[in-house]
């Protein structure tokens, strides 16, 4: 059933605990593919009742990032979730999240702001704001949905444990399910922005998960300075790569680690020309 008004969810949700019914969350920009997929099957199985949101969130771009382009493909999202067994499809306009939407600023928006700590690093360099963009929409759709249980990839491990900072910190009665990394048989994760991808660079994607299985490969072969471990990365890289960050950090608080342990996830994001990939691999 797709729905486009909170008023509609709430009514449907008050019906659903009435009955005491488990509610699970799938919060997703749309462009739905079988990463998205693995996060409402696992969802559906769980909980009594499933909700996927489908909302391109205008506070989490930054200035000239892509959301004007963002692929919107809701009638084939739609789709795919009535044959995944959803039963809300929440597809809300930016005026029915936002209604103060001529002032998105943080002036005129009560937001949610994550530690500096979590978010001075990684994407957060680079995408200043985006995360306090996502944990503001992320609580509101809490609120909005009340779900029990809310499912996140870890393709965007950064943001999973940035989300359950929040919840931990601001008792949000919700359980986060973190979900495993879809990724095409060529190794290439999964992503609605690989849509910007010609052919070639495809191939030139294949960087980010060869270095990051090589770098397990190297770990798993006893190699843990993590010097060492950064530079086996480079013979993967020509010069359509533009490397944002490969690092090593805690799976926990995203602390830096000089030694690699089981606790720790290497992190990798690269430009190929305007397109910006992420991927991450944990080394336990
Ligand atoms: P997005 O629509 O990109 O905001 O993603 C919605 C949710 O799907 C987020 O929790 C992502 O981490 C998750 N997701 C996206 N791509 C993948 C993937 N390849 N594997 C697993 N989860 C994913």
């Amino acid at each position: 059933m797709l729905v486009h008004t909170i008023a509609e969810v709430r009514e449907k949700v008050k019906e659903w605990k009435k009955q005491g019914l488990t509610i699970g969350l799938v919060p997703t920009m749309g462009a739905l593919h079988s990463g998205h997929l693995s996060l409402i099957k696992k969802s559906v199985e769980k909980c009594d009742k499933t909700v996927v949101s489908v909302f391109v969130n205008p506070i989490q771009f930054c200035p000239g990032e892509d959301l004007d382009k963002y692929p919107r493909t809701l009638e084939a999202d739609e789709q795919l979730c009535n044959g995944a067994g959803v039963d809300i499809v929440f597809a809300p306009s930016p005026a029915e999240m936002y209604p103060d939407a001529q002032m998105l600023s943080n002036d005129f928006l009560t937001y949610i702001i994550p530690p500096f700590f979590y978010v001075n690093k990684l994407c957060g360099k680079s995408r200043v704001g985006h995360f306090d963009g996502v944990c503001t929409v992320v609580n509101k759709l809490f609120n909005i949905v009340q779900p029990d249980y809310a499912f996140f990839g870890e393709k965007d491990r950064q943001q999973l444990i940035i989300l359950r900072k929040m919840v931990k910190d601001l008792n949000i009665p919700v359980e986060i399910i973190p979900c495993p990394i879809v990724r095409e048989e060529s190794g290439l994760a999964l992503s609605s922005r690989n849509k910007y991808l010609s052919e070639n660079d495809k191939i030139n994607a294949l960087a980010l998960s060869k270095i990051l299985f090589n770098i397990k490969a190297c770990y798993n072969n006893g190699i843990t300075d993590v010097d060492a471990l950064t530079e086996t990365a480079y013979s993967y890289l020509n010069t359509c790569h533009n490397l944002e960050y490969l690092e090593f950090r805690d799976a926990d608080n995203l602390e830096e680690k000089q030694t690699a342990d089981n606790n720790t996830v290497v992190f990798i994001a690269l430009k190929i020309g305007n397109v910006r990939l992420i991927d991450n691999i944990a080394l336990s």
